[in-house]
């Protein structure tokens, strides 16, 4: 056995209240409907939760139109277009929509500024889902900009009525830079209030910074393809440790603790709790390890469930 590891879990990690309601809808569209469930795009992005809904009897898809006509369907927890909702009412599909309600938040602003003859500026990532959905929920001309040379690169005159919407993933922090730069450059220029932001991201990479202060390395649990766990990689090294994206247990290396005596763990918002305790279960087979959970925010947000699946 190596010398003992300390073992500091963050606080909050994992699942956010989006993704669990998420993946409970699709759970009980499978009971009551039976299987197949479609899903139109990966309910939420870990490949470990598609996995184990696909054992169950979901369908993944990423084209509406693989979908047979009439069948059950679920809109991932991202949010999908107008034309992918028309579409599924064009082949009769019974839809379940599992978009985040603070997605769907987000699409309402960005009508209500567009409604008020604003143009729009959309804080995202251009090959996000969530970015595809609300720019095809909203009938303004989007202007997406993703750093400060986008927002220096915009062609709108400096007084242009504007207003600014974010991709829910981003934190307050993400975005903040990118808010300057468009307020010192535009004059005309409105947005929500921050606290509108998804609050997920934010704790999820407070916890970290803070975390950072107290460990060697950090690991962070979560899938290659979900953008908020690889800025929780990010945040750890912004904030001088080292730090590591890993799928599950099977991905830790060994060389990495070599000189470690502290080990900080967490997980992106779509990351299953069974995946941090599993990555504990692989740690204590090669040292003697003591486990502390790290004292931090307590998320109380919960959804409500949509009539097709409630109770
Ligand atoms: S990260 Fe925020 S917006 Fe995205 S699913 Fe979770 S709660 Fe909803």
């Amino acid at each position: 056995m190596e010398p003992k590891l300390r073992v500091v879990l963050a606080t909050p990690r994992g699942f956010c209240a989006g993704v669990a309601r998420a993946v409970e809808i699709v759970e009980r569209a499978l009971e009551r409907y039976r299987p197949p469930v479609y899903v139109y795009h990966e309910i939420v992005h870990n490949r470990h939760v598609i996995e184990s809904l696909r054992a169950k009897g979901a369908i993944f898809v990423e084209r509406i139109e693989e979908i047979p006509p009439l069948s059950v369907t679920v809109f991932s927890a991202h949010g999908v277009t107008r034309q992918v909702e028309e579409k599924a009412q064009a082949l009769g599909l019974t839809t379940i929509d599992a978009t985040c309600p603070l997605v769907h938040k987000v699409h309402n602003q960005g009508r209500h500024y567009a409604a008020r003859g604003r143009s729009i500026v959309y804080i995202g990532e251009s090959d996000h889902q969530e970015v595809k959905g609300t720019i095809g929920q909203i009938d303004a001309p989007i202007h997406l900009v993703e750093t400060i040379a986008d927002v220096i690169a915009l062609r709108l005159p400096a007084d242009a009525p504007l207003a600014y919407i974010t991709q829910t993933t981003l934190s307050v922090d993400d975005t903040r830079a990118i808010i300057g730069a468009l307020t010192k450059r535009f004059t005309d220029i409105v947005g929500p209030d921050t606290d509108d932001i998804c609050y997920a991201a934010q704790n999820r990479q407070s916890a970290v910074r803070e975390m950072a202060r107290i460990v060697d390395l950090i690991l962070v649990v979560g899938g290659r393809n979900s953008h908020n766990s690889n800025r929780l990689v990010a945040v750890a090294r912004e904030s001088g440790r080292r730090a590591y994206l890993i799928a599950d247990c099977n991905e830790i290396d060994q060389a990495w603790f070599e000189n470690v005596k502290v080990v900080g763990l967490t997980a992106g918002a779509s990351a299953p709790e069974v995946l941090v305790q599993n990555v504990i279960a692989a740690l204590s087979c090669h040292a003697e390890i003591e486990v502390a959970e790290m004292a931090g925010l307590t998320e109380t947000m919960t959804f409500r469930l949509p009539a097709a699946v409630s109770p």
